[in-house]
């Protein structure tokens, strides 16, 4: 089958969940034994988000292929079980890149260089890239994809993401019905005072769309209360779409139910349907409603502390989904504090970390907040608390242990101090000429041996070989070694080709691992990732002992 294109536009406002319908409808088509991508074009200026400050623009993804990419990614990656690529997320700052190094180049002999045509080719020829190209994992002899899915960043509306509309226009135009397909995502708000739902914000909205030429073909109403029939049929009647393709996603109390829910309204079949293919029986979706049935059977609660410098749900999106997998497959629900490691002191810690059976010290650049993720690091191992330390979490623990176990009390990074005479954790080799801060950094997965006997290797269930995905310019300095294992801070795992030191932990406590690379990315919803796992079935056996 020639490959499939479906667009989700989103209009009225921003965050109405297109990444978790874009998923949702990925997670149905792949059950129905299509091989999909789901891929997300964004329109602002950026490169990547690599550089964006979480506040932006929420948690930096990573690839396994080392492109740093925006968040909407890791649901993909959760939902599907399927790995991205740096051909899955793009940018307006990508696209005019590569079309100004054409330009430079000389390639458009002598043209004058236009968004249109030449920024929406570019953006089209992206569109269509990953349809046949033999990324990851794929065998470079097999099929094009059955279905690319792409989610527009951004709103209706916007003036940036007019050409990404212009070259879905234009695609869905030169493939024909049967191969393009447009959905879009609005809000259909509750007036209290009114006591009623309105939907001309979507009427209004899909108007818009219409202006720049795209009619959409299914419309998904997210609302905070059920819509009735009469409604969806206005709905319908208003914005020349049929009365079936008016998919409803109320709030849900997870996002791993939204799925189901469209399931249940037909989104997938609604989407075969229209490009010319009989859906036939409906998937049953076993293992997918086994871990939301594990879900609600896990009433039990653990308290996880999260030690970090940004105060807001999307800056640490994985983890926070990493914790909840592991939650929900050891039969508890995983409750989330956010510690604020500026505002964390000796004096305080105690106090913040009261009732947490655990904590994450999380990754994180820069200074800022990290005196408090020390101080974190001390108590969870005089005190041994499950600790989990990712990225600049790991080394802080490894700063800790070099201040208050090896006596180095001036012991730091390099990062926060250049000229620390105790340079625990230092710059790598490689990175030492990079100037350019944008996609330098270690990035993407990368071989770890993982020590024979370590809780670590017990975690990953004895594995010797594993991949993980990085983001960092620092590690662990190997002149120190030695002195760290001799005092009971072990190596649990290196790199087999640069022998750079990927995980510390402390045998002697129950539970104090840190890594140097970000697990979170890979823990999906049907695969947990075994050191979450792991993590909190410790934090689950200390609260029970305590
Ligand atoms: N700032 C640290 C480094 O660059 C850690 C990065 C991170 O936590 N992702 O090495």
């Amino acid at each position: 089958m020639q490959t499939k294109y479906i667009f989700i536009t989103g209009g009225v406002a921003s965050s109405l969940g297109k990444g978790i319908i874009s998923a949702s409808l990925g997670k149905l088509l792949q059950a129905r034994g299509y091989r999909i991508t789901i891929q997300k074009f964004d329109p602002y200026i950026n490169i990547d988000p690599g550089t964006l400050n979480p506040y932006e623009h929420g948690e930096c993804y990573v690839t396994a292929d080392g492109m740093e990419t925006d968040l909407d990614l890791g649901h993909y990656e959760r939902f599907t079980g399927i790995e991205t690529t740096r051909d899955n997320s793009v940018t307006t700052g990508r696209i005019y890149l590569s079309v100004i190094e054409r330009e430079r180049r000389g390639d458009y002999l002598g043209k004058t260089i236009q968004v249109v045509p030449h920024i929406t080719d570019e953006i089209k020829r992206r569109i269509q890239l990953n349809a046949s190209k033999p990324s990851l994992g794929r065998d470079p002899n097999e099929q094009p994809l059955d279905f690319v899915i792409t989610e527009i960043g951004g709103t209706i509306g916007d003036i940036e993401s007019q050409p990404f509309l212009e070259a879905i226009r234009q695609l869905r135009w030169e493939l024909g019905p049967t191969r393009a397909l447009n959905i879009h995502l609005t809000y259909v708000p509750y007036l209290a005072a009114a006591g009623e739902l309105k939907t001309k914000p979507t009427q209004t909205s899909v108007k818009q769309l219409q202006g720049l030429g795209i009619q959409p073909e299914v419309l998904v109403l997210r609302t905070e209360h059920t819509l009735s029939d009469e409604l969806r049929a206005k709905v319908a009647h208003f914005c020349n779409v049929e009365v079936q393709a008016v998919i409803q996603s109320q709030d849900l109390p997870s996002i791993y139910e939204v799925p189901v829910n469209m399931q249940r309204q037909g989104l997938d079949a609604i989407c075969l349907k229209k490009m010319g293919i009989e859906p036939g029986p409906v998937p049953e979706l076993g293992p997918w409603r086994k871990f939301l049935e594990l879900r609600k059977q896990a009433t039990r609660i653990i308290q996880i502390g999260l030690v970090g410098k940004y105060d807001l749900q999307d800056a640490y999106k994985s983890i926070l989904e990493s914790l909840a997998h592991a939650g929900t497959y050891n039969g508890y629900k995983v409750k989330t504090t956010f510690v604020n490691s500026e505002q964390l002191t000796r004096e305080n810690v105690a106090e913040q970390l009261a009732g947490m059976a655990g904590f994450v010290i999380c990754p994180g650049f820069g200074t800022r907040g990290i005196e408090g993720k020390i101080i974190a690091a001390e108590y969870g191992r005089t005190h041994d608390i499950p600790t989990f330390g990712i990225c600049l979490g790991m080394q802080m623990m490894v700063i800790e242990f070099a201040r208050n176990v090896l006596g180095f009390a001036d012991a730091n990074s390099s990062e926060m101090e250049r000229s620390t005479p105790h340079n625990v954790i230092d710059l790598m080799e490689e990175q030492k000429s990079i100037t350019q801060m944008g996609g330098t950094m270690r990035l993407g997965a990368y071989e770890c041996q993982l020590t024979k006997g370590s809780r670590t290797w017990q975690a990953y269930g004895q594995q010797s070989l594993i991949r993980e995905r990085h983001r960092h310019r620092y590690e662990f300095n190997n002149q120190y070694l030695d002195e760290f294992e001799q005092h009971g801070m072990k190596c649990a795992g290196v790199n087999p080709a640069a022998n750079l030191v990927e995980i510390v932990e402390i045998p002697s406590l129950h539970w104090y691992i840190g890594t140097q690379f970000h697990p979170e990315y890979s823990s999906t919803v049907l695969h947990p990732h075994p050191l979450f796992m792991d993590f909190i079935k410790a934090c689950i056996d200390g609260a029970a002992e305590a």
